[in-house]
């Protein structure tokens, strides 16, 4: 067995990377998880240069750069900062895991209250790094799956501030969500235990007082898919990973003025009907929008395969969740996952039901037995 890597109790950020296999990952927070055409562009460029060509899409509704040298760190920091997407201190950035419905309309309500929410982040209690909010006020209620532990949702005339793990919450009036979601937030500062870092974890210890569990929230919707959306059009990045220049084509053949992030690895391309996609996923079923695939050969330094080649014959088969891995570190997924496909001395190892790191039960697969391999337990 390889071994789990360190779990972190944090989340990267741009001010403060990580450290992965294949070099430091920068992670960048855009506001309200929209970059203009120019930012992106930009972002592209730094990607290009300073780290491995591609940008992943996060299940938080960011972005990050991956394969960044040391030496090339203070660089990007100063092209970030360039573009306008830092906060002004690395204790903001820190603060600032807000998720906004990418519906949001610039006079609406999700934009009103994650505006009013990134003002409140100086008065917020110290929170552990993971924790989040959703701001999903929009008509339709897209954001019950995304992470996050104080949901702001939308209720008759007015908001409901609801906790993580409690069906129902807190109706309160236009203007008064951000003092409850500072209320809500010392509660859990109060009952939260070095374990217990999520407002669901505490919930499983801990009643809630029933004035916080007043209303339900309104029906889901369901996922938003690819296609066209009243804001614009929706396209999935297979593997949540673009590499920039199709990236850049994307923005560039279809005048996209900006682009907004989901936590679904899809883009919402503002205000057009894009028609020039190729590279991109269109279809809702698409399986590519399913598989975990790092970078791979010859993208890592760390790989010995080329994991996406792979992905993109095993898609037409997968029933199962499916990880395919550059090597035992496992950077595309740190949950566990039906079959798990990992890259060693040029060959493919086989776990089941497990992580890239965990004991194989099968090695030296080449990538014509990985199929009949995916086929024997579909
Ligand atoms: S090969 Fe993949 S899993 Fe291994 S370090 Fe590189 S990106 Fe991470």
């Amino acid at each position: 067995m390889t071994g789990r890597p360190s779990v972190k109790g944090w989340c990267p950020g741009a001010f403060r990377p990580m450290q992965s296999g294949d070099g430091l990952i920068v992670r960048v927070r855009p506001f309200l998880a929209r970059l203009t055409a120019a930012q992106m562009l930009g972002l592209c460029d730094l990607a290009d240069t300073y780290g491995n060509g591609f940008i992943d899409l996060t299940n938080r509704a960011n972005l990050q750069i991956r394969g960044v040298a040391d030496g090339g760190f203070d660089t990007v920091l100063d092209g970030l900062n360039a573009l306008g997407l830092l906060d002004e201190t690395p204790e903001l950035e820190a603060r600032r895991n807000i998720i906004v419905s990418p519906f949001w309309e610039n006079d609406g309500e999700t934009a009103r209250v994650a505006r009013a929410l990134l003002q409140a982040l100086p008065d917020l209690p110290e929170l552990p790094a993971k924790f989040g909010f959703a701001v999903d006020l929009e008509p339709e209620r897209v954001l019950q799956n995304a992470s996050a532990d104080i949901r702001i949702e939308r209720y008759d005339q007015g908001s409901l501030v609801r906790a993580d793990g409690a069906i129902k919450g807190l109706p309160v009036a236009r203007g008064e969500e951000i003092a409850a979601v500072l209320e809500l937030a010392e509660w859990f500062v109060a009952n939260r235990t070095a374990d217990n870092r999520r407002m669901a974890h505490v919930l499983s210890h801990r009643s809630l007082p029933e004035s916080w569990q007043l209303c339900a929230p309104r029906a889901a919707s369901p996922q938003p898919q690819p296609g066209q959306h009243p804001p614009g059009t929706l396209v999935g990045a297979a593997f949540g990973q673009m590499h920039v220049e199709t990236l850049a084509r994307l923005i560039q053949q279809n005048g996209v003025p900006a682009i907004r992030l989901t936590p679904w690895r899809l883009l919402l391309l503002e205000g057009v009907q894009a028609r020039n996609l190729d590279g991109f996923v269109t279809h809702p079923d698409d399986p590519l929008l399913k598989i975990d695939a790092c970078p791979g050969a010859p993208f890592c330094a760390s790989a010995t395969v080329k994991t996406r080649e792979l992905a993109r014959r095993l898609a037409p088969s997968i029933s199962g969740s499916l990880h395919i891995s550059g090597c035992a570190k496992g950077c595309a997924r740190k949950s566990a996952a039906d079959t798990v496909f990992v890259g060693n001395s040029g060959g493919f190892d086989l776990v089941r039901n497990g992580h890239a790191w965990d004991a194989p039960e099968k090695s030296g697969l080449r990538p014509d037995d990985t199929l009949a391999e995916l086929a024997s337990h579909p």
